[in-house]
């Protein structure tokens, strides 16, 4: 790998130690031209699963369309909206929601 630095010399790696449980790499970097030193975060890359994960986050519609599912999105539309509808503050629906997964 080339340095960041100086973009000339090449660079060796002089420590390393697995992170993220293994699945990752982090590796300590010199340069052999100009000496600085930089770390580097090696990790596997399957573009199956990547394509997998986008498509489940991928809300499909009857015409077709596909969009990104906003979640986090609806379930603050919903818990407003269950406000309004009550007439209740939108914490005491939150508060509501949160005891029902507690459960
Ligand atoms: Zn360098």
């Amino acid at each position: 790998m080339k340095c960041v630095r100086c973009k000339v010399g090449d660079t060796q790696v002089f420590n390393s130690r697995p992170e993220a449980e293994g699945f990752q790499v982090m590796r300590r970097r010199k340069c052999a031209h100009c000496g600085h030193r930089f770390t580097t975060h090696e990790s596997t890359f399957d573009p199956t699963a990547q394509r997998e994960k986008r498509r489940r986050q991928m809300a499909r519609y009857r015409d077709r369309h596909r969009e990104e599912f906003r979640e986090r999105w609806r379930e603050q539309r919903a818990v407003s909206d269950a406000a309004r509808v009550l007439g209740v503050d939108p914490s005491q629906v939150r508060e509501a929601w949160e005891e029902k997964d507690r459960v």
